[in-house]
């Protein structure tokens, strides 16, 4: 009995030895990940690096600001990662990294060597000098070969290039090519370790779907964190671009890396702002467009319909102007179009406001060499536009998704000047959340249809476009009195029906108003 009860005890203990022991291991292996996409923009904005490599022992948020001014208290793995970009890391920038891997924080530096335009010196390699290794245009050969710890992994990767070390004794060599020329390497700095990896081992694809290497991955970015321990209910947070100077329109947020572009790029956004209005024919929606963040790169930007990124050195702006203003006025669309995106053709049309906001802005060459290139680009596919549904197609190609509509718009533009802003003012009147739930193609056509005048269901069928008007809530009559517009009683409406016309019926007036 007593030995009986001595034993259970021991049992008790031991599996409470046991708990301690997980719980602890749990809490060093914790992540708390910030991502820095303050120098160059990336799409790892979405959180892809920390889905693909991080969750689910940790968690990734972003700094899009100032990096010394970000508050890594909470953090133990900053990941560092720039393309072809301006933006310095500065002195302050190194000595917060620099303390970051003093008090134990784990730093991996990705990239891959290449220059911004004219200059000379790839951005993190000054960050890297301190510490001993730099990124040098060379590419790897491959297949690359794991080392030490990564000798009996398979290394994938995309295109990488090669890092050179100025010790390599004081490296651990985790990756190398065919040549045996250094890919990824690691070291220790002060309670910390940083890892200097080409940008290549890493997937980068939407909705994470390629995490390449994260069967070692994983564990690597485990022991680099581990010098120092986060509190789990102590989450970091994500910084936004950090200056925030309030203008006539509406705030620009931008990094002390973009500053030089805050000016010159709100400058175009006032000058296309009324011309985008006047093409639109309405005011941006409601809640939109409050504010205009600046992003490190030259590859596009986004719309969240309240906040605007645009690429501050796109279309090599600030040498060239046009391409920003097409890309201002792409984004602002999208705001402009809320709450319900255009379900045919919310990119092109987006782009085809651009180019026709160029025109008016007296940048008609480029714009105009724009709109042809587009065209072009989409007749290799459909020749003669009456092949590829926008609609219920598959694997359409991306140019005629494109483009398709700009020819489209472009052929009813010649009817009237205006084709733009009716539609979107009738859409305005007749797209509205009492109304319908969701915008779909069908509706978007009877919505073109009444701002044309006519039935255009029988056009876009011959344009090999699938839509019916009976498929549209939109269609009926109480649509078209709160439009404001009476109800058709034109003689064509007739001849329509004689033409056994799919859109013409008692709960499907035809498209003529008077
Ligand atoms: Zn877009």
């Amino acid at each position: 009995m007593n030995h009986h009860s001595s034993s259970k005890l021991l049992g008790v203990v031991c599996l409470l030895i046991l708990f301690v022991v997980s719980v602890e291991a749990a809490a060093a292996e914790r992540i708390h990940c910030v991502t820095d996409i303050s120098h160059t923009f990336s799409f790892y904005f979405d959180g892809r690096f920390g889905t693909n490599y991080v969750a689910p022992d940790g968690i990734d948020v972003r700094n899009w600001g100032t990096l010394h001014k970000y508050d890594l208290a909470d953090a133990n793995l900053l990941i560092l990662q720039s393309s072809a970009s301006p933006c310095r890391y500065t002195p302050e920038d190194i000595e917060a990294v620099r303390s970051f891997l003093a008090e134990g924080g784990g730093v991996v530096v990705l990239g891959d060597f290449a220059l911004f335009r004219e200059e000379e010196t790839y951005h993190p390699n000054t960050l890297l000098k301190p510490f001993g290794a730099r990124f040098v245009d060379v590419a790897a050969q491959k297949p690359l070969q794991g080392e030490g710890d990564l000798e009996h992994e398979d290394i994938a990767s995309y295109s990488p290039k090669t890092i050179t070390l100025d010790e390599p004794d004081d490296w651990r060599i985790l990756v190398e090519d065919a040549r045996g020329r250094v890919v990824m390497a690691n070291k220790a700095v002060g309670k910390g370790q940083l890892l200097v990896a080409s940008r290549g081992l890493c997937g980068h694809n939407p909705n994470a779907s390629d995490p390449i290497n994260d069967q070692w991955l994983r564990p690597l970015l485990r022991r680099v964190s581990a010098g120092k321990q986060v509190d789990p209910s102590r989450r970091p947070r994500h910084q936004m671009p950090e200056n925030l100077t309030q203008r006539d329109r509406l705030p620009v947020r931008y990094s002390d890396y973009m500053k030089p572009y805050a000016d010159a790029i709100y400058e175009v956004y006032d000058q296309c702002f009324p011309v985008i209005e006047e093409i639109m024919g309405v005011p941006p929606s409601e809640g939109m467009l409050t504010s205009l963040i600046l992003l490190p790169t030259g590859g596009g930007g986004f719309s969240s319909g309240a906040n605007i990124g645009l690429a501050a050195w796109w279309g090599n702006f600030p040498e060239k102007r046009y391409g920003m203003v097409e890309l201002i006025t792409h984004e602002s669309v999208h705001s402009w179009v809320h709450p319900f995106p255009e379900p045919i053709w919310n990119e092109g049309i987006a782009t085809y406001v651009g180019i026709l906001t160029g025109m008016k802005l007296g940048l008609e060459t480029d714009a105009q060499s724009t709109l042809d290139g587009w065209i072009a680009g989409a007749k290799r596919y459909d020749p003669n536009m009456d092949k590829l549904d926008l609609v219920h197609g598959e694997n359409i190609p991306h140019v005629v998704r494109m483009a398709k509509p700009m020819w489209i718009f472009e052929q009813l533009r010649k009817e009237k000047p205006d084709v733009v802003t009716r539609y979107f003012q009738t859409k305005r009147k007749l797209a509205t959340r009492d109304r319908i739930t969701q915008y779909t193609a069908d509706d978007s056509i009877v919505v073109l249809s009444i701002a044309m005048q006519r039935d255009l269901f029988p056009w876009f069928r011959s344009l090999g476009i699938t839509v019916d008007s009976k498929q549209s809530q939109l269609a009926t009559d109480r649509a078209f009195k709160d439009v404001g517009w009476a109800l058709p009683t034109n003689p064509n409406r007739d001849a329509n029906r004689e033409n056994g016309s799919g859109s013409v019926g008692s709960a499907h007036p035809t498209f003529f108003y008077e």
